[in-house]
């Protein structure tokens, strides 16, 4: 088997494999190459999280959204290098190296899911899968100037992908188009029972239902424009393409309202975010002591295996996550986060027009159909920028995180640097067919 590093580290394994037994000319993704975040497993190519400590695990299965897209015929072509454990904004945390921007070698990809974005805007391959815990999709792919869709929780299995946080975790779809990212999203987008946390047929079917009948009943798209998701002004990019949007309609022929909402708990989401995501991580990695798989010490011991096995990013989570959960702390912090959550669940259920079929919360008649706002608060981190950076850059990416919420980048231009910058397009839970229809409408 062909393993190759590739010098630039967007890829941690690559393969000319053929497609062997699983290909399927026929079928939707058939002709189409797709690169792989090395946290999901595959049988043919090591899954290592861009750990030391899984530098040579082998899974004995594909992941599910793995086996799906090989079911449908789509080629794997390659592993893309990650912070380790998806735990970054930058990809500068990856036991294999950073991966540098396609754009600028003092620039990073961004994080955690770099690789796969670099991946796709260097046409190395059609389509690529990543994840999202909190933006992990949606910052590299505004940085790369792709499309990246993070989907409702619960809608694509999680089986067979190293967790993080498992209340947040999602599987992450980035292409070239919204056309290509919805028609792998169709794909994977199933219920599995081997992910306990997959949500039902029926439940996705009535959130499909409630939204196809208030797109049926009306003639326009409501758009919001979240007052505290703007950091600045909308950038002249975003300010003509909603323009040109209101001027001509939509291509369903319906016409296009901007409304100025108010998403006031969001701006706890950041903080809420990180003390959960450490929580959830500090007891997720607690499975890697080096006894049964995985790096062990020569000396043996575990202390030294989780010293010597996990990055310097990935201790830091796991110290957090550690206080956070001491019984000194535990209200002061993970229980008021839990409640911030639950706060900025309701503002979002609030504001659409369309229930919400997960937390059985009535739509607002007259409500938003999406929301819009910048997905990144700055372009590309530097290669050499301070780390504590990092942890700001998931501002706008978050909320939607912590609510379970579809949300998707969409390239819209070019910042005053001359780098990608993009808008995030957010949608009531189970909704993806809304947030794809007025994406379409901004590329
Ligand atoms: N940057 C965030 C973090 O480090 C989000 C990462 C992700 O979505 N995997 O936790």
């Amino acid at each position: 088997m062909p393993l190759q590093q590739t010098p630039r580290l967007l890829s941690i394994w690559t393969s000319r494999l053929p497609n062997t037994a699983k290909s399927n000319t026929n079928g939707s993704l058939s002709g189409l190459s797709m690169a792989v975040k090395d946290v999901f497993w595959t049988t043919e190519l090591p899954t290592t999280a861009a750990s030391k400590m899984l530098r040579d695990f082998h899974p004995e299965e594909d992941a599910e959204c793995v086996s799906l897209a090989r079911a449908a015929g789509a080629c794997l072509i390659g592993k893309t290098n990650c912070d380790e454990f998806g735990m970054g904004s930058s990809n500068r945390f990856s036991h294999f190296g950073p991966v540098l921007h396609p754009l600028s070698s003092d620039r990073l990809a961004g994080g955690s899911s770099g690789g796969s974005a670099a991946a796709v805007a260097l046409n190395q391959s059609s389509f690529a899968l990543s994840t999202d815990t909190g933006g992990s999709t949606r910052l590299p792919a505004s940085y790369c100037g792709v499309v990246g869709l993070k989907p409702s929780y619960g809608l694509i299995s999680r089986y067979g992908l190293i967790p993080y946080a498992e209340s947040l975790d999602c599987v992450g779809i980035m292409a070239k188009s919204v056309h290509t990212v919805n028609r792998v999203f169709d794909v994977l987008s199933q219920y599995d029972e081997k992910d306990p946390t997959s949500e039902s047929t029926e439940l996705r079917k009535s959130a499909r239902e409630a939204a196809q009948s208030v797109r049926q009943s009306t003639d326009t798209w409501r758009i919001g424009l979240p007052e505290e998701l703007f950091t600045s002004k909308p950038s002249d990019a975003l300010s003509e393409v909603l323009d040109t949007l209101i001027r001509k309609g939509a291509t369903d022929g319906k016409r296009v309202e901007l409304y100025q909402v108010s998403l006031p708990t969001t701006t706890l989401a950041l903080n809420a975010y990180y003390v959960i995501a450490s929580a959830e991580a500090s007891s997720s990695l607690a499975r890697y002591d080096g006894m049964r798989y995985g790096y062990r010490s020569e000396s043996g011991s575990i202390h030294d295996t989780r010293e010597e096995g996990f990055g310097e990013e990935v201790k830091r989570r796991i110290t957090l996550g550690n206080l956070v959960l001491s019984a000194d702390s535990l209200d002061n912090y993970y229980l008021n986060a839990q409640r911030a959550r639950t706060e900025i669940v309701n503002d979002f259920n609030g504001l659409f027009r369309m229930p919400n079929a997960r937390t059985a919360t009535d739509a607002v008649p007259d409500g938003i159909d999406v929301l819009i706002h910048p997905t990144a608060v700055s372009g590309p981190p530097l290669v050499d920028s301070h780390d504590a950076a990092d942890y700001a850059q998931d501002l706008l990416t978050t909320p939607a995180s912590l609510a379970g919420l579809p949300a998707l980048n969409v390239p819209i231009g070019v910042d005053s640097q001359g780098f990608p910058q993009g808008v995030s397009v957010v949608g009531q839970w189970g909704c993806e067919q809304c947030v794809f229809g007025v994406a379409k409408e901004l590329e």
